[in-house]
């Protein structure tokens, strides 16, 4: 599979960090291709016992095939209580799974499960409150939500480095048929070109066999000679020039590929009945078919016909080139810019950025004045980036889709040409009053069979008509540019998953992740620059007394409001988390101990004084809370310390009667 490559394993990697998760890649058969970067330390003592490794290697078959069967994200809950989901990827023709989680809906769950079942995956029970340190805990409908991005960031980055290759394939025919005619002499080139093209269509596409034809218009009625034949049936189709009639006749009509498999059809073409397909493509020269590539018994998938299409357009402008030396040197300098252009478009990962260089590069690469940059968006195209036109016009103009030229050419997902829009029959609009020229180019955007935009491109710098070949240049342009917005998009739902990975689910605030980072940035932060800063632990108090009479399902409700009067009563550079179950923890940058005071103060008071008490049976009228405030650097140097003596200090205000905050050391 060349998919799962290193930038698989990177994007993994990725994944699992953003959302502290393990993330495991396994074949259609169970078998495991990249194993989990983020050890789930609980599920791996669990799956040494015996016990736990033939469960679990069931399980994960069985999910495996059970995800696969259905096509689309599925989660299980695992032998151990711990919920997995998995995502079944289909690239081509092959099929795996990325599975990941290892999470419990609820500490309860967790302790509930832990209490029936350690010992029997040999996990001792004195141990519980250590592992309970351990376990993640995420809601279902998270776990749902983490599944459904990881599956779109896969599919994206999939299709992404698929159409990439695809690129890259087409990339380098092209090139390898400019640079070698490069070298020939001025008489041979014709030759040369077929030769290449033969090549070509046997090495990168393993066609069976194939013929290239060039029109003959000197007998009665025009016939396609072979030039070059080759593959297993090279002898006979050497000899059958095809005639003008059937689905040859209609591949030069309408300029497009054609397949088939029609037997009376082939017969009919002359051909002989040892072939049982044909596909043929036009090769083109000034608008007109004066060429044939025709593939026989040949298994062509459409994502090739595609660059095989390419491959003709290419060719055909070739021949016209051979007759109009002139402009030849400047298109192989197209290319070599093309190249360039799209190399620029890698590192951005700033859409704005982005859209301009796309537009800009279109821009010069067709001598164009003007060019603008259309994504779709919430049902409309939306104008991203434009060159050459009133920008705050266009910032507010959003284009139904089927409707104008740009709406028509993403519906139909066809590029268009036009030479001048007052006289052309395809277009019903005809006032363009901020345009000099009647000429444009509008091209979709694609990734697959997926339109995400269009490009125009108007108003030559010439004056001058756009021609075929600006077209050509541009589409190959596309579909770099399809490419990269793509990638940017990923971009963007990689930062989405991180704000997922990064909340807690029940309080809305930041998790005890988020606090471990943030805390660790804090401590560096205030190491190197010589700055103090604060460590509050807030715990509630006799909240066990709390969900024992007034139900776990009020305590839950009491925890959400709780960490919202906190949020709001703290400062902007204040950052508070969920540390564990009824405990918050709260860093306060560049913040000494007696402004940290103040600060604790004040949310021990909203808390206290905010929370409306709606409870029957808790014998108070207010939950309040105690809180611990430890400073750096004069309270600790590191992690441990500080977070030892802030507990410490919080501790102290339980045994001192509750409801107080206290700085430790004072
Ligand atoms: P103290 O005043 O000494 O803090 O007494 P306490 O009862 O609050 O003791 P402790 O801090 O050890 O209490 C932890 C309790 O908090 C146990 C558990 O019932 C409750 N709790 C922990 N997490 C959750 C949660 O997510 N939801 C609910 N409803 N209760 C929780
Ligand atoms: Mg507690
Ligand atoms: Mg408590």
């Amino acid at each position: 599979m060349e998919f799962i490559d290193n930038n698989i394993s990177s994007l993994q990697t990725y994944l699992s960090n953003l959302t502290g998760l393990s993330l495991s890649i396994y074949g259609e058969k169970g078998n495991i291709i990249l194993p989990p970067i983020k050890e789930n330390k609980l599920l791996s003592v669990i799956r040494s016992s015996s016990r736990g490794r033939d469960e679990y290697n069931d399980f994960l078959k069985g999910c495996i095939e059970k995800a696969i069967q259905r096509r689309n994200v599925s989660i299980f809950k695992g032998p151990s209580g711990q919920y997995h989901f998995f995502i079944p990827l289909r690239v081509d023709d092959s099929v795996f799974v990325v599975a990941g989680g290892g999470v419990y809906l609820s500490q309860k769950e967790f302790e509930d499960l832990y209490v029936k079942d350690a010992e029997s995956y040999g996990l001792p029970l004195n141990q519980l409150k250590s592992w309970s340190q351990e376990i993640i805990i995420r809601d279902y409908a998270d776990i749902q939500d983490t599944a459904r991005h990881i599956q779109s960031i896969f599919n994206l980055f999939l299709k992404s480095s698929y159409e990439g290759i695809l690129n890259e394939k087409r990339y380098r025919s092209m090139k390898t048929i400019l640079s070698l005619i490069s070298d020939m002499k001025l008489d041979k080139q014709a030759d040369g070109v077929y030769d290449i093209l033969v090549d070509i269509m046997l090495f990168l596409f393993n066609a069976d066999s194939i013929s290239v034809m060039i029109k003959d218009d000197s007998a009665g009625s025009p016939l396609f000679r072979p030039r070059r034949a080759a593959g297993r049936l090279k002898e006979h189709l050497q000899s059958v020039p095809l005639k003008v009639s059937g689905m040859v006749s209609e591949v030069v009509e309408k300029q497009r590929p054609l397949y088939s498999e029609d037997v009376m059809e082939i017969l009919r073409l002359g051909l002989s009945d040892e072939v049982t397909s044909i596909y043929v493509f036009p090769i083109k020269s000034d608008g007109k078919v004066t060429g044939l590539l025709g593939t026989f018994n040949s298994n062509i998938k459409q994502e090739d016909a595609d660059i095989i299409s390419d491959l003709c357009r290419i060719t055909g402008f070739i021949f016209r080139l051979i007759e109009l030396q002139g402009i030849y040197d400047k298109r192989i300098k197209d290319i070599d810019v093309l190249n360039i252009a799209a190399t620029r478009l890698n590192p951005v990962k700033e859409p704005e950025m982005l859209y301009e260089t796309i537009v800009d590069t279109s821009v010069n690469l067709t001598d164009a004045e003007k060019g603008s940059l259309m994504l779709f968006e919430e049902d409309f195209l939306t104008i991203k980036a434009a060159k050459g036109i009133n920008k705050g016009l266009l910032r507010e103009i959003k284009i139904k889709i089927g409707e104008g030229i740009a709406g028509k050419v993403f519906s139909e997902g066809i590029p268009l040409i036009v030479d001048d829009i007052e006289k052309d029959e395809r277009i019903q609009l005809r006032r363009r009053p901020n345009y000099r020229t009647g000429s444009f180019i509008s091209i979709p955007l694609k990734i697959g069979d997926e339109t995400i935009g269009v490009l125009n491109i108007a108003d030559k710098i010439t004056g001058e008509v756009f021609l075929e070949e600006d077209m050509a240049i541009l589409r190959s342009f596309a579909s770099y540019a399809s490419i990269a917005l793509e990638r940017s998009m990923y971009w963007s739902l990689a930062g989405h998953l991180r704000e997922l990975s990064i909340t807690d689910s029940l309080t809305g605030i930041f998790n005890r992740r988020y606090f471990e980072e943030r805390f660790f940035e804090e401590l560096q932060r205030s190491q190197r620059h010589n700055l103090s800063f604060s460590l509050a632990m807030i715990d509630i108090d006799d909240f066990k007394l709390f969900n024992d009479t007034e139900g776990h399902l009020a305590g839950d409700e009491a925890l959400k409001n709780i960490a919202n009067i906190a949020k709001e009563s703290l400062r902007v550079i204040d950052v508070i988390a969920r540390f564990g179950g009824e405990e918050f923890a709260l860093i306060m940058p560049q913040t000494e101990k007696e402004e940290a005071f103040l600060v604790a103060e004040r949310i021990r008071r909203s808390i206290k004084e905010q929370l409306p008490c709606t409870w029957k049976v808790f014998p108070r009228n207010n939950i309040t809370t105690s809180i611990g405030v430890a400073t750096f650097p004069s309270d600790g140097k590191d992690r441990k310390e500080l977070i030892r003596n802030s507990d410490k200090a919080l501790y102290r205000g339980k045994m001192e009667g509750k409801d107080k905050t206290v700085l430790w050391g004072r």
